[in-house]
């Protein structure tokens, strides 16, 4: 094969197995959809932005990209339009359809977030025993599947709803759990939201002082990056948190500011929700007919379906009007609360409800209601504030268990930091691995040029130590080494085998009257003519200055006298004039043929012998031996 072609393939055959080395073909480079996946990861950006960014990603991904389908499902269950009970029925819908799809395998990272996100939108239907289950499930998969960002989430969201029904201890170690991991994934956002809850569970929990603390933090944070929303719920907190402590004038105030914001949001219901908090506050400080007329405008724009808000709402209603001795009202709103309570799970709210409850049977002289209510009251206060009591130690088994839960979130931390080391390691291994295969191929290419050179090199001393560099005949090691073949096969074949031995005659003149030069083109003349008569099986050498031996295998005696002759005649009668004028050439010969010979040196001895005596003939004649 050509030396180039045979390069050209063995680079062809290399690329193709670097080409086809990497068997993740199904990674796309994508690096826009990757930046608006880390903006809804840490959450930044803005509610008006989130909309257009999931579409944005949505129609940058490859069809075949499944890495960033999936995170795009989970993106899209997790902003799911939630304002109304129809909206939130289509999310969980969603969310439902999604987990079918991704099922297998199980747990995954999709199912896992997919439950999260269903177990979420559940508790703002009422769903709570159904939201418990799923959020309960996925987080014990996110330890399976030991991912301490699906951990934080679930415990985070588990911790405030057992927070808002009352649940201190497990909401606490939930809260701190998600606090310690988000703050160790440096995911500023969700810290701060999780610390949000767990000031809020402070609060609940009877220690509104350590909540303002962490409220104010937050929102002095939340001001200082201008993130207006999360401050105005930081501010809302605070305003509980100040209620609780007697300190009304100053929790009004607050209300009043977040009444303000969401005026200049235009948000119909958070209004509404606003003026139910400052509702309770007034009814607290004896100013029942303010009250009543924020409730009477909040009405409207507070859905059934809202369970917290319209809960408050309704004892708050109820509140008033038994301020007003409007006992039927009360006792109509008490009840309505009273389901709304149920329904969220809230026993803190249902305590309160109860004993107002109670207060209104009194009022309306139906001591049996009151008494049957007082008892309820009596009960679920006593459960409360036992589960307060023992939740006051959990407290403080929790804040021991600290330590803890943080040497194993940091042990977490640890193993997912590993498993991210040991991606990088394999990675760094792919493409060194490509590194080494092309160095090789390179070396490969290099080596076999190299041997390939080499090659020709050797072949072509091999030809030169054979070759007479005049002539181009085979020299004398080369003919001797052939006659030795020959010999061999005609003594197995009993075929005749004969050699011509000639030499130029006079040929010193030649050199002496024409030059050197002139000689050598003589010799190669004579070359030339002799190989132009030779068959291809016989062999032509140099033996001597101007000696010439030819092999003739399967030839017998006679033939070889008649090619001797027919030679002699051809180089005498040759227009030797061409090389240099008046020059003339020839040449006497002897002829053998084998015999008993078995090797060269006496058959050759017998053709010089009879190459002598055509010399002696008077030359330009063949002798026979
Ligand atoms: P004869 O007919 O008896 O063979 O006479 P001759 O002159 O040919 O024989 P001799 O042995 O006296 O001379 C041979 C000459 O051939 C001597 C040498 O200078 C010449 N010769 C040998 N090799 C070469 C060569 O390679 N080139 C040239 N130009 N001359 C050579
Ligand atoms: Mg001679
Ligand atoms: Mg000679």
């Amino acid at each position: 094969m050509n030396k180039r072609l045979c390069i050209f393939f063995s680079i062809n055959l290399l690329l193709t197995i670097i080409l086809s080395h990497p068997a993740k073909a199904e990674y796309y480079e994508n690096a826009r959809a990757d930046e608006i996946y880390q903006k809804f990861d840490l959450v930044d950006y803005t509610a008006e932005e989130a909309n257009a960014l999931l579409t944005e990603y949505k129609s940058i991904i490859d069809n075949d990209d499944e890495i960033r389908q999936k995170l795009l499902v989970r993106l899209t269950c997790w902003n799911q339009p939630s304002e109304t009970q129809a909206e939130l029925d289509k999310a969980i819908q969603y969310a439902e359809q999604q987990l079918l799809i991704y099922a297998e395998p199980y747990p995954s990272e999709i199912n896992t977030d997919l439950l999260l996100c269903l177990g979420y939108y559940k508790q703002y239907v009422g769903q709570m025993d159904g939201a418990f289950k799923d959020i309960s499930t996925a987080i014990s998969n996110a330890y399976q599947l030991e991912n301490p960002r699906l951990i934080a989430d679930g415990r985070s969201i588990r911790g405030a709803m057992e927070s808002y029904q009352g649940d201190y201890a497990t909401a606490l170690e939930d809260l701190i759990t998600a606090q310690h991991l988000y703050e160790g994934l440096n995911i500023t956002y969700w810290a701060n939201d999780n610390l949000n809850n767990l000031a809020a569970s402070y609060r609940r929990f009877g220690d509104p002082e350590t909540a303002i603390k962490y409220q104010t933090k937050l929102e002095q944070t939340y001001l200082n990056s201008g993130m207006l929303f999360e401050a105005d719920n930081a501010n809302v907190q605070i305003a509980f948190s100040l209620e609780e402590l007697g300190r009304f004038k100053e929790s009004n105030e607050r209300f009043y500011k977040s009444l303000k914001f969401w005026q200049s949001q235009k948000e119909t219901n958070a209004i509404a929700s606003t003026q139910v908090n400052i509702a309770g506050n007034l009814i607290k400080q004896g100013e029942v007919d303010k009250a009543l007329a924020l409730l009477i405008q909040a009405e409207p724009n507070i859905p059934v379906e809202y369970d917290g808000q319209h809960s408050f709402m309704s004892l708050f209603f109820a509140k008033a009007y038994l301020a007003k001795n409007e006992l039927d009202k009360a006792l109509e709103h008490s009840q309505k609360a009273s389901i709304d309570f149920k329904r969220g799970g809230n026993r803190r709210g249902e305590s309160q409800n109860l004993k107002l409850q109670s207060e209104i049977y009194y009022a309306k002289g139906d001591i049996e209601s009151a008494y049957k209510s007082l008892s309820a009251f009596l009960e679920m206060h006593l459960s409360l504030d036992k589960q307060i009591m023992s939740d006051r130690n959990a407290e403080m088994q929790t804040r021991f268990n600290t330590d803890k839960v943080l040497a194993e979130n940091e042990n977490l931390l640890k193993v997912s930091t590993v498993k991210e080391l040991q991606l990088q390691i394999m990675q760094r291994n792919e493409s060194l691995q490509i590194v080494i295969i092309i160095l090789v191929a390179i070396i490969l290419i290099i080596v076999s040029v190299f041997a390939y050179k080499q090659l020709k090199r050797k072949r072509k001393y091999q030809s030169l130590a054979l070759t007479d560099e005049l002539t181009r005949l085979s020299n004398r090691r080369a003919i001797y080494a052939q006659s030795e073949h020959f010999i061999k096969q005609a003594k197995l074949s009993s075929q005749p085998f004969s050699i011509i031995l000639f030499d130029a005659d006079h040929f010193k003149q030649v050199n002496d009257k024409f030059g050197h030069d002139v000689g050598d083109k003589v010799l190669m003349k004579l070359a030339s003519l002799t190989m132009g008569m030779m068959r291809e099986s016989d062999v032509v050498g140099r033996v001597g200055g101007e000696e010439f031996l030819i092999l003739l295998p399967n030839i017998a005696h006679n033939t070889a006298m008649e090619i001797a002759q027919r030679l002699l005649d051809c180089i005498a009668n040759y227009e030797w004039s061409h090389i240099a004028p008046s020059l003339v050439q020839t040449v006497s010969a002897g002829v053998a043929t084998l015999e008993h010979e078995t090797e060269l040196s006496p058959l050759l001895l017998k053709a010089d012998s009879a190459l002598y005596k055509a010399k002696s003939a008077g030359r330009n004649c063949v002798i026979s031996a």
